[in-house]
């Protein structure tokens, strides 16, 4: 098969998706070389955070840490991970949804407290902050990093002196919002969850130990066996006793974010008892059945809306293809376009098939539309190839608030879907339907769990108190 525009190169350059949040590992596992399983670790979960990277490894008297900006492999040689023995470990991808992407801002952060070390790995975002930073401060604290993460640091050390998870229960009393911890200190590994459960975290076992992450996916890659998700409101400690878990926080409602089912997670991953590629699939089985369009195949936005759209095409009879074609080797050093390239940006990572597209009636299954920038060119790029409709059907409900809870969704006003009426955005990206999952229909693929999501972004429904600013995702809630 010929490609539509061959030898035509160009990039992506902001890609018009929400943005994935942070990811944590942690292992305690005598007899392994942990700093390396941890590598693996990580590098299953890169596609959560690409900006840096970082090994906190213990060994029963010390913490060393290595850290740096960059992917997993960029950050860690061989020789790098020789130097990071130990029996326990943690580790971070980050991407920065507070703070400035900076080394100082790279996880796990390590601190020295009265009652020794400890290095932490948070991913989500806190809602209170703002406030929490400003008490800390007036009572003398001093701030290395602009992360939310550190003032979780900071309440810990100062309640330590006695106990650890006393600490940390105080601490949890404390802070509100999104976070999901992965704690090291010299001899113990500690997972926590926040009451809402809002990021995910699962237990994995592993001959003589204990593994804990953000997704499943990270769990098979080391060859640990699945065990079961943290618990909202759970911390868990594991150390030579074993493992250890304390039901600090009544579980409030639970909010899941419902986006790691339709974006964020790998395919691969089981997150609170629901393997992400069914969800997506049965999105697209849904979307069918609420959008009886009449088109000759159907293709994906690949590769997050791959699984949706083979369950359109299982769900409506019509045929499946792979219209766009993705290039799998853009990185993040990539050289940026120039300004009068922008249009070019998207060629370089999807380009279409004109064999399969031309003169076909198209069913195009997207994940999801954040600021529009990139779907109409995704629809002009196929009418070049000679299509004869462009049905654009997304598997989520229209996005049209932001996320205070750790994912980058871009700030309200750039939200299309809160700037226009869905026929302005068809009419904006020129396709001749345009089809959002409903949310009812999103949420009944979880059955008797339906009520256990966060749906902010969609309803703007915020299960935890959030000040809203203008700079709500990304940057920092100050
Ligand atoms: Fe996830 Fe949206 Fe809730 Fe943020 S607001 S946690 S992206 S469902």
């Amino acid at each position: 098969m010929a490609s539509c525009r061959p030898g035509f190169t160009n990039i992506m350059h902001l890609p018009d998706k929400p943005r994935e949040e942070c990811g944590v590992f942690g292992i305690y596992a005598p007899g392994h070389d942990v700093a390396r399983l941890t590598y693996y670790g990580l590098y299953a979960l890169q596609h959560r955070g690409q900006e840096s990277a970082g090994i906190a490894v213990a060994d029963g008297a010390k913490i060393q840490i290595y850290k740096g900006m960059g992917l997993v492999p960029e950050v860690f040689s061989g020789d790098r991970l020789n130097h990071l023995k130990g029996h326990l470990a943690i580790g971070h991808v980050r991407y920065s949804t507070t703070g400035a992407s900076q080394p100082v801002n790279a996880q796990p952060l390590l601190f020295r407290y009265s009652g020794g070390m400890l290095g932490l790995a948070h991913n989500g975002n806190l809602t209170n902050v703002t406030e929490l930073r400003s008490q800390l401060m007036a009572t003398g604290s001093v701030f290395q990093s602009s992360t939310d993460s550190e003032v979780i640091v900071n309440i810990i050390a100062r309640f330590a002196q006695k106990d650890l998870v006393d600490a940390i229960v105080k601490c949890m009393i404390d802070v509100k919002g999104a976070y999901s911890l992965v704690i090291i200190t010299e001899n113990k590994l500690i997972a926590v969850r926040d009451p809402n459960g809002f990021r995910p975290l699962c237990l994995g076992t592993l001959d003589n130990g204990y593994v804990a992450a953000s997704e499943s996916a990270a769990l098979d890659t080391v060859g640990a066996k699945f065990l079961r998700d943290v618990q909202p409101g759970e911390i868990v400690v594991i150390g030579d006793n074993g493992l250890e878990s304390i039901q600090v926080l009544k579980p409030r409602r639970r909010a899941h974010c419902i986006f790691e089912y339709i974006y964020f997670a790998r395919p691969d991953s089981v997150i609170d008892g629901f393997n992400v590629n069914q969800v997506r699939r049965e999105m697209g089985r849904v979307l069918a059945a609420e959008y009886p369009v009449e088109a000759d195949i159907v293709i994906p936005v690949p590769d997050s809306g791959t699984a949706a759209a083979r369950g359109f095409a299982e769900a409506s009879g019509i045929t499946f293809e792979e219209g766009l074609m993705k290039n799998r080797y853009i990185g993040r050093t990539f050289i940026q376009p120039t300004q009068d390239m922008r249009d070019l940006g998207v060629r370089l990572k999807l380009n279409p098939v004109r064999e399969v597209l031309a003169g076909k009636r198209v069913v195009m299954v997207d994940d999801s539309i954040v600021r529009g920038t990139t779907s109409n060119k995704l629809v002009s790029m196929l009418r070049a190839c000679g299509v004869r409709e462009v049905h654009m059907c997304l598997s989520s409900p229209p996005i049209a608030h932001s996320c205070y809870y750790g994912i980058d969704t871009s700030n309200e006003e750039e939200l299309i879907a809160a700037r226009m009426p869905l026929d302005e955005i068809r009419r904006l990206i020129n396709a001749d339907g345009l089809y959002y999952l409903s949310l009812e229909g999103l949420l009944n693929i979880f059955g008797s769990a339906r009520d256990n999501f966060c749906t902010a972004c969609f309803d703007g429904r915020y299960p935890v108190e959030v000040v809203k600013t203008k700079e709500a995702g990304k940057y920092s809630l100050e």
